[in-house]
């Protein structure tokens, strides 16, 4: 369907809203050039309750009249014409609007239009102050079009007003698009079949974009750029970001009507008071108002607040982040702890008989890469039971700490010294021949029985015996378990042959022919 059509579906549904009779009837009246103040004053008086309204709209402050207005005949020459009617047309459209339209809450929409309403008579009254009632209707009826719409399209409107949440289009384009017109045509359209004033026809067709208003009147143009920037600054109520509307509608102001920017201010800041008094006598409930003022001040904060906690994140994150740094250095110094714990033996220090044995698998492995010699020490210290059996265990277990601690000062770095099992020890001396292996065999016994260990206030000097195997494990490929039995082997001979001695294992034939 196109505009046409649709508009003409509109006008035969009972969609549009119902102007009073006395509404329509006046709409004609002033429409003549004939008519004077004593024929509208006498038509509105034959409605009681609209011409008590009228009387309580002209005597509030927004009018601001000196003298009490007691008649609709004075009402009508004060206020002239235009003014009364619209102010008629504005209670006819007022008076029977419902909260609900089908399922749609439609209290907003009054709200904004009143909003609009007295925004647009506000501007009006300070560049042509005998237009501001005109501009008021207009302001009031500009979204009149939307309104016939939702009655006429309900679910589609409703998928307008999705839309229009999810798309940065104009609502004028969505509506094109899925109803096919726009509520300035559809408004502008029904105004004009109700026999309302040019005037206000194009300020409903126009306050989408006044700038295609072709009229040639001033006065025309102006309205449509009066209720153009009326939508605008009540756009800045119910939204996120109020100072872009606002903005909008000062540079706006300035451009097209040549107001004062000191003008502007004080609408903005003062125009709630207006809108909730206008309400009051409309009988409109909007609720608590917020002054636009209040409204961007209230955005500045959430900005600020928004910034600070983006500070307050960025600081703890900061925080987190150097926590989980000391964390990650405890981590690490504990996992070197449980790596110790796991290698060590707890009470001398000296690497565990597990350590002892990876650690040899890893040198032979080496040895028969790179074609080193490798040499394995074991040593067993000398009738050690006499010892624990003369002073305690404790007592050993301080000689077992302390030689530890000096077979290791006489050890290389990268020599491997580890508790084998109860008294006796392993030595793993890489890249080592027999000779040098006995040399430090023999330097560790010297060191052992030169030692005075002392142990609750006692001292005592012990000895120990040293088996000594070599290899060059490309040469000679024997086993982890054969060469540690070799080491065995010789620390046995030391034994037998009077402990406190280094022997190294020599005789393989002996060993295997045994
Ligand atoms: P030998 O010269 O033949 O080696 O004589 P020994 O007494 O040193 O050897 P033996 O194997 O008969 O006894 C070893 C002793 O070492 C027995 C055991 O109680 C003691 N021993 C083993 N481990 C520890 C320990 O951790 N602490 C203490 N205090 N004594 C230990
Ligand atoms: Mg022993
Ligand atoms: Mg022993």
């Amino acid at each position: 369907m196109n505009q046409q059509a649709i508009l003409e579906h509109v006008l035969q549904s009972d969609a549009l809203p119902t102007l009073s009779s006395v509404a329509s009837r006046l709409i004609t009246l002033t429409a003549r050039e004939d008519t004077t103040i004593s024929d509208i004053a006498a038509l509105i008086s034959k409605d009681i309750s609209l011409s008590a309204k009228i009387l309580k709209v002209v005597n509030s402050a927004f009018y601001g009249f000196s003298q009490s207005i007691v008649t609709i005949q004075q009402a009508a020459s004060i206020l002239g014409t235009h003014a009364i009617r619209s102010l008629v047309l504005s209670i006819s459209f007022l008076q029977p609007r419902g909260r609900q339209i089908g399922d749609m809450d439609f209290s907003h929409f009054w709200v904004q239009s009143l909003r609009k309403a007295v925004i647009a008579r506000r501007l009006m009254a300070a560049v042509d102050p005998e237009m501001a009632e005109e501009a008021f209707v207009a302001g009031l009826l500009q979204n009149l079009g939307v309104l016939i719409l939702v009655r006429a399209y309900p679910e589609k409107y409703r998928l307008v007003e999705q839309t229009l949440k999810q798309e940065a289009l104009e609502r004028e384009q969505i509506e094109l698009r899925l109803i096919g017109a726009d509520h300035t045509y559809i408004g502008s359209e029904v105004a004009r079949h109700w026999g309302f004033p040019e005037t206000l026809v194009l300020a409903l067709r126009y306050h989408g974009d006044p700038q295609a208003c072709q009229s040639e009147s001033v006065e025309h143009k102006r309205l449509c750029q009066v209720v153009h920037l009326a939508e605008v600054l009540s756009l800045a109520y119910n939204c996120s970001d109020p100072r872009q509307y606002v903005d909008r509608f000062t540079k706006c102001a300035v451009q097209t009507l040549g107001l004062d920017e000191g003008i502007l201010d004080g609408l903005i800041e003062t125009i709630h008071e207006e809108i909730a008094q206008v309400a009051d006598f409309f009988d409109v409930e909007i609720g608590e108002q917020k002054s636009l003022f209040e409204i961007l001040q209230i955005a500045n904060a959430e900005l600020s607040i928004l910034n600070l906690s983006y500070e307050e994140m960025n600081r703890s994150l900061v925080e987190k982040t150097v926590k989980l740094e000391m964390l990650t250095v405890e981590l690490e110094k504990k996992n070197q702890l449980l790596e110790r714990l796991a290698n060590v033996d707890g009470l001398t220090q000296a690497y565990n008989h597990r350590y002892f044995q990876n650690f040899l698998d890893q040198e032979i492995k080496r040895s028969q890469r790179h074609g080193h010699t490798l040499a394995l020490v074991l040593a067993d210290i000398d009738h050690f039971k006499k010892l624990n059996d003369n002073f305690g265990h404790q007592a050993g277990d301080e000689v077992l700490r302390q030689f530890c601690d000096i077979c290791r000062s006489a050890l290389r770095e990268y020599d491997l010294f580890a508790r084998y099992g109860g008294e006796e020890f392993a030595v793993v001396l890489p890249e080592t021949d027999l000779d040098s292996a006995e040399k430090v065999a023999e330097k560790l016994r010297q060191v052992v029985m030169r030692h005075e260990f002392r142990h609750a206030h006692h001292r005592s000097r012990i000895t120990a015996s040293f088996g000594v195997y070599a290899l060059s494990p490309v040469k000679e490929p024997y086993s982890k378990s054969e060469i540690i039995g070799f080491a065995d082997h010789a620390l046995l001979q030391a034994k037998k042959r009077g402990r406190n001695q280094v022997v190294a294992f020599s005789s393989k034939k002996k060993w295997f022919g045994r």
